[in-house]
């Protein structure tokens, strides 16, 4: 992602950072959070080039300079990117990075270390990271990337500034899971999730969210054509997939997104969360008003506000569905 695109799809983000680096005025720490795709790693390299170019202009970096390269090829000598190792970024390799810079410690340029996946530092490589925040030998900035704040350490996130990198937009989030092997029905669905969700369900669940959707799929129908085979499916099937709070709420989620699908489609607009029933939705479209729609659309986040206020899950879907079904 060049400095252009990043500027484009992250201009809070980066107007901060050449503000800071034109003023001198980065801080010591950052960690950069955000989802997967929205340009973290890049916005470092960037960053640490925007600090050694030689042929800036402003404070965007050439690109092209020896120094330039050498941070684009991993081996810069004062920047060092720290990766996992395997399921982890253990404490020998946060030692080993501050053992580098100790040695080239005398020279004054700063010295940069990225680290990438920082939430995936075991507790002692965070704390061994943490003395170094707190006392660098030398001039350094800490750039922490992680798609989980919550992770980190408390004292770590305290000592750095946080910068939330925007989420991708939809079409390019879509893009994304399909190029992770979801398929495009699943992908279209989990880009709408919210995005924590999303990359949990992407890696571990996409066979769990196929089946949802079909449920979805049979739900709407026999609330439309055989409403008494309705709430059996539900205890059927329904309430067997769905079976926590956070899993009841993904699937009013999935409801949810099946009628403003319906409403698009009432638009003439494309953009579906089930881009492959547009059949269906069409026929669903010609039983229901505007109006009626967005009704629904209503009793669905309705139902999500008291899911959370612990109802009992049952009777909250049953009551959704004959009001999905009644019109009322
Ligand atoms: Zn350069």
């Amino acid at each position: 992602m060049s400095w252009n695109v990043l500027q484009e799809e992250q201009p809070l983000v980066m107007n901060l950072l050449t503000k800071s680096v034109e003023k001198n005025r980065l801080a010591h720490a950052y960690i950069f959070e955000g989802m997967r795709g929205t340009g973290k790693k890049e916005a470092a390299e960037l960053l640490a080039k925007s600090l050694f170019c030689r042929e800036k202009q402003g404070v965007k970096p050439c690109d092209s300079c020896a120094e330039c390269r050498r941070i684009d090829h991993g081996n810069h000598p004062d920047v060092m990117m720290l990766e996992a190792d395997g399921a982890s970024i253990k404490k020998a390799q946060v030692e080993s990075l501050q053992k580098e810079f100790t040695y080239k410690g005398m020279e004054a340029s700063t010295k940069v270390y990225i680290v990438d996946d920082a939430d995936k530092m075991t507790a002692s490589a965070a704390n061994s990271l943490l003395k170094f925040l707190e006392e660098p030998e030398s001039p350094t900035l800490a750039l922490l990337l992680t798609e989980n704040v919550h992770f980190l350490l408390d004292t770590i996130i305290s000592r750095s500034q946080k910068i939330t990198f925007a989420p991708p937009p939809l079409q390019k989030r879509i893009r994304m899971y399909t190029e992770q092997g979801a398929g495009e029905a699943v992908s279209a669905l989990l880009a709408r999730l919210p995005d924590q969700l999303a990359e949990t369900f992407a890696e571990e669940k996409k066979e769990w969210i196929v089946q949802g959707r079909t449920l979805v799929i049979q739900l709407t129908e026999e609330a439309q054509n055989r409403p008494q085979q309705m709430l059996l499916t539900l205890q059927e099937k329904w309430l067997d997939h769905f079976t926590d709070r956070e899993e009841l709420d993904i699937g009013l989620d999935l409801l949810l997104f099946w009628y403003r699908d319906i409403l698009t489609v009432k638009m003439e607009k494309e953009d579906l969360a089930y881009p492959d029933q547009k059949e269906k939705l069409e026929q669903a479209s010609l039983h229901l008003t505007e109006k009626e729609v967005a009704d629904r659309l209503q009793w669905i986040l309705e139902a999500k506000r008291r899911l959370r206020a612990n109802v009992n899950a049952q009777l909250m879907m049953e009551h959704l569905l004959l009001r999905l079904q009644e019109g009322s």
